[in-house]
């Protein structure tokens, strides 16, 4: 059989050099586009060290060749993977070879998509692959792997089988006339609301945890020029500077930085010309600042700890969102002489490392970060949303008990926002936006 215009290739690895690279071949028609490069079709799930070549009968590469036939596969389809070296040239040749067989270049995200779309995996899984491979802290990646694991899905269909109970046992209600009410037992339906507003709070609750370690928090670290910004935004990074960096985007105004704590990513704005000035450009300057700060999730407002609040201080704060919250910050510390001043805040010393331990914790607490018991898994904004959304409509539907078709049709609206995160009924709209921002080959 040759190979329909479905079947899809890809480079799955990396771009650059390594010492492997694999291209991956998803779909029907793959014993003639083996017998052509490979001279035979592989054993099922056996490595074959064998030649990789060209039309012309020439060496492109020699490699592991695998063969997943359907539906034991990645994807669900037929499966074959040709792993070589890892360079940009060689790999390139070898997939110019599979795209003249008849194969065409894969999308986006498309070999991920097969797989939902042939139930080897949901789509919350399915979110959770980008979300592992595009993990900037170790924390981030174990978290992502207990997603596609499947406990953010466990969770989720849990609650859609007790609210599946529930509606029944209220849709047997409603088949009782009225006078017979009397016979259904609603001490279980209690029961059974109560433990699922509890289970929904609790998944609500770690999938916030997840989404933060996702998205990590953003902080501006804002302060009159020379109170130790630039030393501070050093320190916090000390050897825990993230490992991806969110350089993009830097300007001569503000500095990013991407730094952890405790594996949850913090992006770090320092807002380096902010001071009042009649100069147009630093005006310019000053405005984007703004801007920046005013997207933070928290305010770190940095102060002199000898000078203590000034009315230069004062001005800065007065100049950001009050809905953000902030941390009043007392740097060089280790130059006060005695006791520490009055005024509420924290006083560290970014030369020294005094009080830095503490901050980092206030950081975490005032970002909403708590230490999940096991751990937490990966969420996105789409999660929160949707869980939002299906607490609502429980809420609504404990208002309604007296009215038993009321209450059930907001059971069932709950039990819709939750199978929305695993894509049970997924829009084709959303399926394309989740999928398009994968990266090709996976
Ligand atoms: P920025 O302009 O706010 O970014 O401030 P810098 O980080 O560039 O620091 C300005 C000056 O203050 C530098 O000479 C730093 O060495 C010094 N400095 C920063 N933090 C401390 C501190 O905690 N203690 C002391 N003694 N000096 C500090
Ligand atoms: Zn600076």
């Amino acid at each position: 059989m040759p190979p329909s215009a479905d079947t899809i290739a890809a480079i799955a690895t990396a771009q650059g050099r390594g010492g492997v690279g694999v291209v991956r071949i998803s779909g029907s028609g793959l014993g003639s586009i083996a017998e052509a490069i490979l001279g035979r079709l592989p054993v099922a799930r056996h490595a074959t060290y064998t030649d990789f070549k060209d039309e012309t009968g020439e060496v492109i590469d020699q490699g592991i060749a695998l063969y997943f036939p359907a539906p034991h596969s990645y994807t669900g389809e037929d499966v074959l993977e040709l792993q070589g070296h890892g360079g940009a040239a060689v790999l390139h040749l070898l997939l110019q070879r599979c795209l003249g067989l008849g194969v065409r270049l894969a999308e986006a995200g498309e070999f991920t998509r097969r797989a939902f779309l042939n139930d080897k995996i949901d789509l919350a899984q399915a979110e959770s692959v980008a979300d592992l491979i595009e993990a900037t802290t170790t924390e981030a990646a174990r978290s992502a792997m207990r997603s596609l694991h499947g406990d953010f899905s466990a969770a989720i269909n849990g609650l859609v089988e007790e609210l599946t109970l529930l509606r029944m046992l209220v849709e047997a209600m409603l088949d009782f006339p009225e006078e017979d009410i009397e016979v259904v037992d609603t001490s279980h339906r209690d029961r059974l609301l109560e433990k699922i507003k509890t289970k929904l709070a609790q998944t609500l609750a770690t999938a916030k945890q997840g989404s933060l370690l996702r998205e990590g928090a953003h902080i501006a670290l804002v302060g009159r020029p020379n109170v130790g910004k630039s030393s501070l935004l050093n320190r916090l990074a000390g050897e825990e500077v993230a490992l991806v960096s969110d350089v993009p985007g830097t300007t001569r105004d503000v500095i990013r930085q991407a730094i952890q704590i405790r594996g949850v990513p913090l992006h770090i704005m320092d807002t380096a010309g902010l001071r009042e000035s009649g100069d147009e450009v630093e005006n310019m300057g000053m405005a984007r600042t703004h801007q920046t700060v005013g997207r933070a999730d928290l305010i770190l407002m940095l102060l002199d700890a000898a000078q203590g609040c000034s009315e230069g201080d004062l001005a800065i704060i007065a100049g950001f969102p009050v809905e953000i919250p902030r941390l009043q910050v007392y740097n060089k510390a280790d130059l006060l002489q005695g006791a520490l001043s009055n005024d509420a805040g924290i006083y560290i010393s970014a030369k020294s490392g005094l009080g830095i331990d503490t901050l980092r914790e206030q950081i975490l607490k005032q970002i909403g970060w708590h230490n999940q018991e096991g751990g937490t898994f990966i969420a996105r904004e789409r999660h929160l949303i949707a869980l939002n959304q299906a607490n609502i409509h429980l809420q609504q539907a404990e208002q309604l008990l007296d009215h038993p078709e009321l209450f059930a049709e907001e059971l069932r609206l709950t039990q819709q926002a939750l199978s929305s995160i695993t894509g049970k009924f997924s829009a084709d709209d959303l399926l394309g936006e989740i999928f398009s921002r994968f990266c090709i080959g996976k």
